[in-house]
C-alpha cells in the first residue's frame, strides 16, 4: 500500500486519522470533522477511506464507487494534511474496518497511533462489527456528534460492553454535523441548490454527472 503524506514528507507519522465513510456524497460536515480531529488529536494527516462495499449496506443503492472516490478526491485536494486511499474501493469483498485498520497497523508496525474517525451513529453498533475487540486494540475511535449528543444512547445499546469500549471512543462535537449526505441527495433530487454544503468542485461534479437527480 503506497500512501503519499503531503505534510509528513519522509518523516514517520506519529498519529494518523483514518476517515471512514461512504461519502455519498462528501460534504462540509465530513471535512470539518476531519480538520477538527486533526487539530484536537495532533494528527500528522488524515486519510479519507471511501467504503467500497460496506457490509451493513445494500451496495446496489450506493452511487458508483468511482464517483464517490472522485468527489472525495476533489474535496480533499486543497488541504495539505488530507489524502485518500483506495484500499476499500479496490476490493470486491465487503470492506470490514478491521481489515483496513490492520493493513495500516502493519504498515506502521504499531508505531503510529491510529484513530478511526467516523460518525457517532455508525459507532453505535460497533459490537456487531467484525472482530471489534481486535479492532479496538489497534485503534481508537473519534466519533463525530452533533453538539449535546448524550452518551446514554451508546450506554443502553452497548450494555455490559460499554465500560470496555468507552475508553477507546472519543466523542467530537461538530456543529456542522447537522448536515448529512441524505440531506444533500434530497436537495439535489428536489432541484434545490447544495451551494456551500459541499466544496464547489464537488457540487459541479454532481451536476455534471447528474448524480442524485432521482432519489
Ligand atoms: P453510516 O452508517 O451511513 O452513517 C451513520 C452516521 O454517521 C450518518 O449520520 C453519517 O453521515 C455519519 N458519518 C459516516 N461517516 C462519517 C465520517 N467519516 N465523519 C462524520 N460523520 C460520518 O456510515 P457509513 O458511512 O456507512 O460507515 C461509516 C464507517 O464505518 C465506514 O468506514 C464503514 O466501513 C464503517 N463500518 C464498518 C463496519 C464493519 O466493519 N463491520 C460496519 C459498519 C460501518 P453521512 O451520511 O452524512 O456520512
Amino acid at each position: 500500500m503506497s500512501i503519499h503524506f503531503p505534510k509528513v514528507g519522509h518523516k514517520e507519522p506519529k498519529a494518523i486519522g483514518l476517515m471512514g465513510g461512504t461519502f455519498d456524497p462528501i460534504h462540509i460536515g465530513h471535512l470539518v470533522t476531519a480538520e477538527e480531529a486533526r487539530q484536537q488529536f495532533n494528527l500528522d494527516c488524515v486519510i479519507f477511506i471511501p467504503a467500497g462495499n460496506p457490509p451493513h449496506k445494500n451496495s446496489s443503492k450506493l452511487t458508483d464507487r468511482e464517483h464517490r472516490y472522485l468527489m472525495t478526491l476533489l474535496a480533499v485536494a486543497n488541504n495539505p494534511y488530507f489524502t485518500l486511499s483506495r484500499i476499500e474501493l479496490d476490493k470486491e469483498e465487503p470492506s470490514y474496518t478491521i481489515d483496513t485498520v490492520r493493513e495500516f497497523y502493519q504498515k506502521f508496525q504499531g508505531k503510529a497511533k491510529i484513530y478511526f474517525i467516523t460518525g457517532a451513529d455508525a459507532v453505535l453498533d460497533i459490537i456487531t462489527w467484525k472482530d471489534y475487540r481486535e479492532l479496538l486494540s489497534m485503534c481508537s475511535f473519534i466519533a463525530a456528534t452533533r453538539p449535546g449528543y448524550s452518551l446514554t444512547k451508546l450506554k443502553v445499546l452497548l450494555g455490559p460492553a460499554f465500560s470496555e469500549i468507552i475508553p477507546r471512543i472519543h466523542l467530537l462535537e461538530i456543529p456542522a454535523m447537522a448536515i448529512s449526505s441524505t440531506y444533500l441527495r434530497r436537495k439535489v433530487a428536489a432541484g434545490k441548490t447544495i451551494k456551500y454544503l459541499t466544496p464547489a468542485s464537488v457540487e459541479q461534479y454532481i451536476y455534471k454527472n447528474r448524480l442524485y437527480h432521482q432519489e
